[in-house]
Order: C-alpha cells, then structure tokens, then sequence
C-alpha cells in the first residue's frame, strides 16, 4: 500500500517541530500517524533556531509549565533517539547591577527554584573566557538542554519512522485539511483527525479561521562564530538584553529600571529587538544570535549593521579577540500580538496549532501532549 492509500488516526501537516512533537505525542498512544511536509527535508525555523530548551526566563504560568515538561520529553527520548545533548543549563550575565536585581526578584518567585545567584568571583566554576571582573553577578538556572537542532530534527523524524512506524510523506503541499480527510499535490488521503502545524504559513491551510489572530512574521538574524578557544564547562549564555525580552523576567517590576537603563545605552540593539544567545556546538563553534524584525512578509535580506549589534554584545560577555564568524543565516516564525501559541478548533477532529513566539523547541512537545489528550481522550 502507498501512503496515500492507507487511513490514518492521524494526519499532521508540518514536519518541524511541532509536527513532530503531536506524531510523537500521538505514536505513544498508539495510533497510527502520518506527517505530511512540501520540503523534502526540514527547513523551517526548527533547524534555524539555537535548539535551546530554553525554561528560566519563560513567562510564567502555562509558557514556563511547558517548558518544563517538554525538556523532560527532550531527555526522556535522546538516548534512544540518539540525539546528542550538548549542553545543560543556563547563565544569564548580569552586566549591570540593575540586571542582577532582576535576578535577585527572579530567584523569589517560584521559577527560581533550583536556580542560583552566581557572584563574579565564583563564575570560573562555570567555565573561563568570561569578562566576569566586569559583571554584577549571574543566574544559574539548571533546567535547560541544547541540542543541535539541523541534526535533531531529523534525527527525531527518522526516530518516529523506525521507533513508532510514523509514515513520512514528503515533498507533498497539503491544499485542504479537513477530517476525514486532506487534499495533497499527491492525491487525497483519509485520516481520522488532522492536526496543522504550519509554522509561519497562515496563508494556505484555514486562513479564514487564522485571520482572528492577527499574525504577524519575526525574522532573526543568526551566526556561527569560532572562537580561538572556548571552555567547554560553559553553559549556554545570555545578558542582560535578554532579560528584557524574556517574559519570565520582563514581566518582574524589577525590569524597568533594567528597560530604562538600556533604553539609554543600548537604543540601537533594543530597535533592532537583539539580545544575546551564545550556544556551543560539539564542533567547539557558537551558535550565536539574535535580532528581531517583525512584517507580514519580511525582507529576504541581512544588513551586516544588525550582526555587528549582536557581536557587540558578544564582545562586551566574552573575553577575547572577536572570534570568526563563519556562518550566517536568518530565520522566522509566527509571531501574534496577545500570546505565545494558539490551538484552533474549526471542527471536531481538527487542530491548528501555532508557536506565535520564539518557543517552539522549548514548549512542543508539551502542547502537543495536551492537544493529543484533548483530541483523543
Ligand atoms: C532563528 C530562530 C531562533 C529560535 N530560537 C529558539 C530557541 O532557542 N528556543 C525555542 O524554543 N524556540 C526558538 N525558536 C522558535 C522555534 O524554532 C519555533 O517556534 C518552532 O521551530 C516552530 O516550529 P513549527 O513546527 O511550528 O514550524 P516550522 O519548523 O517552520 O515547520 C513548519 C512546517 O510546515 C510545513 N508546511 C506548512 N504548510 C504546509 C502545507 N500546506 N503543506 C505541507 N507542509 C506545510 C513547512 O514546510 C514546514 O516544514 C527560534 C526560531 C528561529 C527562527
């Protein structure tokens, strides 16, 4: 039988992911799933991103819940998926004393739990190559994970085929989802539920129902940079400039007066929404962003001016000459104005699920979890 000859339980459309966190969710249960992609491998934001499971700094609530659990599925399948996990953890520099009181009222709330104030002396233990003389202090969180995502997604999608029997059907536009059944450039096929996870194409799949949302685009700018040395003890990086982004920590009184110091300091990086994200490869390079442009189509271009904002506040955390830079990119996902993820019931037996914000690699897996529950139970 050829896939589009057979019935589903299930049919996903969309292969990054967030697809493939509902196949998985879905295959665990039992059911028999398909995953329908246009591209003959993934190249959406699931493979552009830092493959940080990111859970200090998420807004609290449902976003920092999910990010909780979903690292736990990231772990949980790892060994047997053999995705390698290449980095734990989080340190989040503190360059100005107004930061380290963000962290100071971050570590009060119930998010704090496990993490801890790190003071500059004590920052070697974390690792060297750090300007720590020049810092207010640090937060440590321990819950975090970082894969490499261009080779963990289709690790994890090869993983679904052998482990769960998922079938992969790809190169294949879906034009019309709705169960039981979907209309593809490959012909019809049956499945008793669908699920749409079409990352940041509102266009083709139930644009009627997406049009409520008021969706938008994010581009970012990414780099690969490779530094003379690189202590491998260090975990993922970022500074103040996230604190300010990150809503687990935006959302704290505290950050005010951090967003009005940086207001004055660092206008341009703020304009062009980049804070700092520095992820070690098992290579020994950096995965090292990122910026933030918001259009309904955004440009296809990246002005060097907004990569050298990001290598200088590279510069301003690491020590060092500034590292090679060897590899840029951009990205985008979905991006809306009142939430970070929305799922969308036109009728029984459908789901559109949408990441409208950076944390998709960090909350899929959870929110597919929920939605399988909700879909089949
Ligand atoms: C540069 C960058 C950095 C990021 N960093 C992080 C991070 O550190 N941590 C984090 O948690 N998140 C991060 N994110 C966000 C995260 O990557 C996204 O939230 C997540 O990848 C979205 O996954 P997705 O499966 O919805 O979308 P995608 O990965 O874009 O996949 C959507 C898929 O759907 C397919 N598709 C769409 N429509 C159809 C159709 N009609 N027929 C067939 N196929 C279709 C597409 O071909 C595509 O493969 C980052 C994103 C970017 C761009």
């Amino acid at each position: 039988m050829t896939p589009t000859s057979q019935s589903y339980d299930l049919a996903v459309v969309g292969a990054g992911i967030c697809g493939l966190a509902h196949a998985l969710a879905a295959a665990r249960r039992g059911k028999r799933v398909l995953v329908v992609d246009r591209d003959a491998q993934a190249n959406g934001a699931s493979i552009r991103n830092f493959g940080f499971i990111t859970v200090t700094g998420q807004q609290g609530g449902e976003c920092w819940r999910r990010a909780k659990r979903s690292v736990e599925v990231w772990l949980e399948i790892a060994d047997a998926a053999k995705i390698p996990i290449i980095q734990r953890g989080l340190l989040t520099i503190a360059r100005r004393p107004e930061a380290r009181a963000v962290i100071e009222a971050f570590l009060q709330t119930n998010m704090g739990a496990g993490c801890r104030l790190v003071e500059p002396r004590e920052l070697k233990d974390y690792g060297s190559g750090l300007r720590a003389d020049e810092f207010a202090g640090a937060l440590y969180s321990p819950h975090e994970a970082r894969v490499e995502s261009r080779e963990a997604i289709p690790q994890l999608a090869a993983w679904l085929g052998e482990r769960f029997q998922v079938t992969f059907l790809r190169e294949t536009a879906v034009h019309a989802a709705s169960p039981p059944k979907l209309e593809t450039s490959r012909g019809p096929i049956e499945a008793e539920a669908i699920i749409v996870c079409p990352g940041d194409d509102f266009a083709t799949l139930h644009a009627d129902r997406l049009a409520q949302y008021g969706l938008t685009r994010c581009k970012l700018h990414m780099l690969r940079l490779r530094p003379q040395r690189f202590d491998e003890r260090l975990p993922p990086v970022m500074s103040d400039l996230g604190m300010i982004r990150y809503l687990g920590y935006a959302e704290l009184p505290a950050a005010k007066t951090l967003r009005a110091r940086l207001e004055a300091e660092q206008r341009e990086h703020i304009d062009a929404g980049v804070h700092l994200i520095a992820v070690r490869s098992a290579d020994g390079t950096l995965v090292v962003g990122d910026s933030h442009h918001y259009a309904a189509t955004p440009d296809p271009f990246a002005p060097v001016a907004v990569d050298d904002l990001i290598l200088d506040e590279y510069s301003h955390v690491f020590a060092g000459a500034p590292p090679q830079v060897v590899e840029r990119w951009n990205g985008t996902y979905a991006s809306a104005p009142d939430r970070l993820m929305l799922v969308d019931a036109p009728c029984e037996g459908l789901r559109i699920v949408l990441i409208t914000s950076g944390t998709g690699a960090s909350t899929s897996f959870a929110i597919a979890e929920e939605v399988i529950a909700e879909l089949f139970d």
